[in-house]
């Protein structure tokens, strides 16, 4: 077992309890689900407990973490999420199952290296119906595509898909999930053959739960939801989903008692920001070996809710513990839940051990 702190305690049960769940609700409502894994920095022990308990595909933003999965033969199919740079195109093509595009020379560089390689991939084209990340403006989405979808000799477009919550926090509603089938629907009238509609993320279970989904929505990608159990652009703890998933867990190395306004001429902070203090006169503080290369500091939550984080630097992390009601020592081990950006940094930093619960 390992001795390194700061960890990431994985449950790989309660992960599995998540996926059959959210595989349940997709699979009744006719919806394909692909398993995300680019928050765990496509771990694959997760990634191989999602494909086990129900998702159909895994998908990652990242073409490393794509090929990090088949090397260690974690099975596909693969779809890649990013709009990808044309630079990794030929390892895009020979890795990936189903690529998520937005631009019409992206396609063409796509096609000719399937042609190339022989290896076929399916196209799936954006369409950005708000939220200003990425896609196509719904607005010319229709001539684009169909225009698009004319000139491809080997690749196939199989489908459209978009994106909301990510950039512009806009939600998925009714009106936007509709005006994404109007297009699927003038666009099947104009190729002449069905195509499938990627339109869901971990926010848009929501829809499904309500039932006011619109039908031929037939594909979700869903990541958050599965590792955390957890919808950051709604807000919420998902309640029939588990949130002990993966636990942060550091160590303390210094317990003191100190004034809670620094004493001194005031600068910035070493990340050039500038902390606000309140004088609440002397506090308990103590301080965990953890800081912003580790963690999202300001996305731990403490198990213990009278614990106040107050500011983080790159290694040290200090609480304000004042209202707690134990006494705290040099060596023990705290427990945090985690934020979407925090659990991100958390499994993308090599400081931070992983370790599954047994
Ligand atoms: C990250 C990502 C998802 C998954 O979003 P979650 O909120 O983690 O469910 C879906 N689609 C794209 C394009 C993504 O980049």
């Amino acid at each position: 077992m390992s001795i390194f702190f700061p960890r990431v305690v994985i449950n790989l049960d309660s992960i599995a309890y998540n996926t059959q769940k959210i595989a349940e609700i997709c699979h009744s409502n006719d919806i394909e689900l692909v398993g995300v894994t680019k928050l765990a920095l496509a771990n694959p022990e997760i990634a191989r407990v999602m494909r086990k308990n129900g998702v159909d595909k895994l998908g990652d933003s990242r073409l490393k973490n794509i090929i990090k999965l088949y090397e260690n033969n974690v099975p596909g199919p693969y779809q890649l999420l990013r709009i990808p740079m044309i630079s990794e195109l030929p390892l895009a093509v020979k890795y990936a199952d189903e690529i998520l595009i937005s631009m019409p020379e992206t396609a063409y560089e796509i096609d000719k290296i399937v042609g190339e390689l022989q290896k076929n991939v399916q196209i799936i084209y954006m369409i950005d119906v708000g939220d200003l990340r990425e896609g196509v403006w719904y607005e010319h989405a229709i001539s684009e595509i169909y225009e698009v979808s004319k000139q491809l000799k080997f690749a196939r477009l199989v489908g459209i898909g978009t994106n909301v919550g990510c950039y512009g926090g806009v939600l998925p509603t009714k009106e936007n999930m509709n005006m994404l089938l109007s297009i699927k629907n003038e666009l099947e009238k104009l190729l002449g053959y069905e195509l499938k509609v990627s339109g869901g993320s971990t926010v848009t279970l929501k829809m499904l739960e309500e039932g006011s989904l619109p039908k031929g929505i037939n594909q979700f990608r869903v990541g958050e939801g599965i590792i955390l159990g957890t919808d950051a652009t709604g807000d919420r703890d998902i309640p029939y989903l588990k949130q002990d998933t993966v636990i942060l867990e550091a160590e303390v190395v210094e317990v003191d008692y100190k004034p809670s306004v620094p004493v001194g001429e005031l600068g910035k902070d070493a990340f050039g920001r500038t902390p606000h203090f309140e004088d609440k006169g002397y506090r308990k503080r103590i301080i965990l070996a953890v800081g912003e290369q580790d963690v999202k500091p300001d996305g731990l939550i403490p198990f213990d809710k009278n614990m106040k984080v107050l500011h983080a630097s790159s290694d040290h992390l200090i609480i304000d513990v004042t209202d707690c009601d134990r006494e705290f020592h040099v060596g023990d081990i705290l427990k945090f839940r985690m934020s979407y950006g925090c659990a991100l940094r958390a499994f993308t930093s090599p400081y931070v051990e992983k370790l599954f619960v047994v």
